[in-house]
């Protein structure tokens, strides 16, 4: 019988990964199977083009429907995996059916981190947002008008997007963040007030060093009235017409951990996308990988990992073995402003900086031991290219002539 991989999660990873697989000559069935109801698309503009209503929704889409057909992968949407049967290799699905494999990728991503608070059970509340998916921005894109107050919970890149698409939108902006610094979990303190500033100046009031406490709700418990929450300890209040919480995000591993399966942030694998069981492998925002680049292990959830992670895992189903010595980077976009970060700066010793005169643009380099180790670039897409090469070189660095923004990055990373 012809061979058959089943893909769970029709995401960015489960995507890359069944068309790499037909680009590798893989001649055996491809299943994809996504619980949502689009084929995969892109998450990045969720929170920025698509929100603001510059991206269409089939612009969203990483491949036009037709190329599924024309690469034979069978793609499902709508269809939800519920458990996995690995002595069978089988799946069963939300309608009851169960299905053969005989590889299984796991791509299942995670879902939006929620506000933990007593007092929401059971609430169904029509104006409290996330954004993971098309859905969240089609239930919240009637409420984004000029003069509503939008409430954000969380200072990190999706909430400040969102803060950056509601301003110009023309909605009263309010961000809350529990820690005493913006993106305090993936960069310095100089990025963190560069991007404050950027944020302030076009009208987001940042809250720093608050907490949430308590959501007020009306009285048939479907809308937030308003947002209990102590700054530097100290009880406040604000009324709210919509909140939205981007908190962080909870990776999509409980099918793995049900199937007996290794889960510690995330499904764990091996260099090459594997899980203990030889038969399953997991890819993208639900897998914690080996990382070449730390020496350790690591959940990252990005568009590059998902499609380098893909990569690895169609070469293990072609039979080879090439594991990623990718650095991790991410971008984002704020204001028309790109932001770009390679590497990851914990442990970092110093922090060199290169600003324009007008403080319009703005990048940071972390050292160790005089090697740059990470570096975030803002609004100079040109530098950010010389900035990996340092990252993956790792050559020593003079930190004067790195902070120097007469000395072309291009020729220190040389
Ligand atoms: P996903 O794309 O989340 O796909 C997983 C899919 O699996 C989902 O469709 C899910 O519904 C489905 N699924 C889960 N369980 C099951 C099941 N049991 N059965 C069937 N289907 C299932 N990254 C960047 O690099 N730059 C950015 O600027 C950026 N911006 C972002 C903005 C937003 C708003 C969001 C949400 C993410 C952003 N990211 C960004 C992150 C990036 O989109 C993710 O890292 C990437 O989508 C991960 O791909 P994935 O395939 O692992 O997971």
């Amino acid at each position: 019988m012809e061979e058959r991989i089943v893909i769970v999660g029709a995401g960015q990873a489960g995507g890359e990964l069944a068309a790499g697989l037909r680009k590798q000559g893989y001649k055996g069935r491809v299943l994809l199977l996504g619980d949502e109801a689009h084929p995969p698309y892109q998450r990045p503009p969720l929170s920025k083009g698509f929100l603001q209503g510059k991206v269409a929704l089939t612009d969203l889409y990483l491949k036009p429907l037709a190329t599924y057909e024309r690469f034979d992968i069978e793609l499902k949407s709508g269809t939800r995996v519920e458990a996995i049967d690995r002595a069978a290799r089988e799946v069963s699905l939300g309608d009851g059916s169960r299905l053969a494999y005989d590889k299984l990728v796991l791509a299942t991503g995670g879902r939006a981190r929620p506000l933990s608070l007593p007092g929401l059970e059971g609430a169904r509340l029509e104006n409290l947002f996330s954004v993971r998916s098309i859905s969240d921005i089609e239930a919240m894109r009637g409420r984004f008008v000029p003069g509503n107050h939008l409430v954000i919970v969380g200072g990190g890149y999706v909430g400040l997007e969102v803060a950056a698409v509601a301003v110009q939108l023309g909605l009263r902006v309010t961000l809350l963040e529990a820690a005493p610094r913006l993106l305090s979990r993936v960069t310095g303190p100089e990025v963190s007030s560069f991007i404050e500033k950027l944020h302030r100046e076009r009208g987001v009031e940042l809250r720093l060093s608050c907490e949430v406490r308590s959501l007020e709700l009306d009285e048939a418990r479907r809308q937030v009235r308003g947002v209990g929450f102590a700054c530097h300890g100290v009880p406040e209040r604000l009324e709210a017409d919509l909140v939205l919480v981007g908190i962080g995000l909870i990776p999509n591993t409980e099918l793995a951990s049900a199937a007996g399966l290794a889960v510690d942030n995330g499904i764990v694998v091996d260099e090459y996308a594997c899980t203990a069981d030889p038969n399953i492998l997991a890819i993208g925002d639900c897998a914690n990988q080996p990382s070449a680049y730390t020496g350790g292990r690591i959940r990252l959830e990005s568009v590059p990992n998902a499609i380098e992670h893909a990569r690895v895992a169609a070469a293990t189903l072609m039979g080879k073995r090439e594991p990623s010595s990718a650095i991790p980077w991410f971008w984002s976009d704020q204001y028309g402003l790109k932001l770009q970060m390679v590497g990851l700066s914990t442990g970092y010793e110093q922090c060199v900086t290169r600003s324009s005169a007008e403080g319009k643009e703005f990048s940071a380099f972390y050292l160790k031991d005089r090697r740059v180790i990470a570096a975030d670039v803002i609004g100079r897409p040109a530098e950010f290219m010389a900035a990996r090469r340092l990252v993956s070189s790792r050559a020593e660095v003079d930190a004067a002539r790195l902070g120097d923004v007469a000395v072309p990055l291009a020729s220190i990373a040389a």
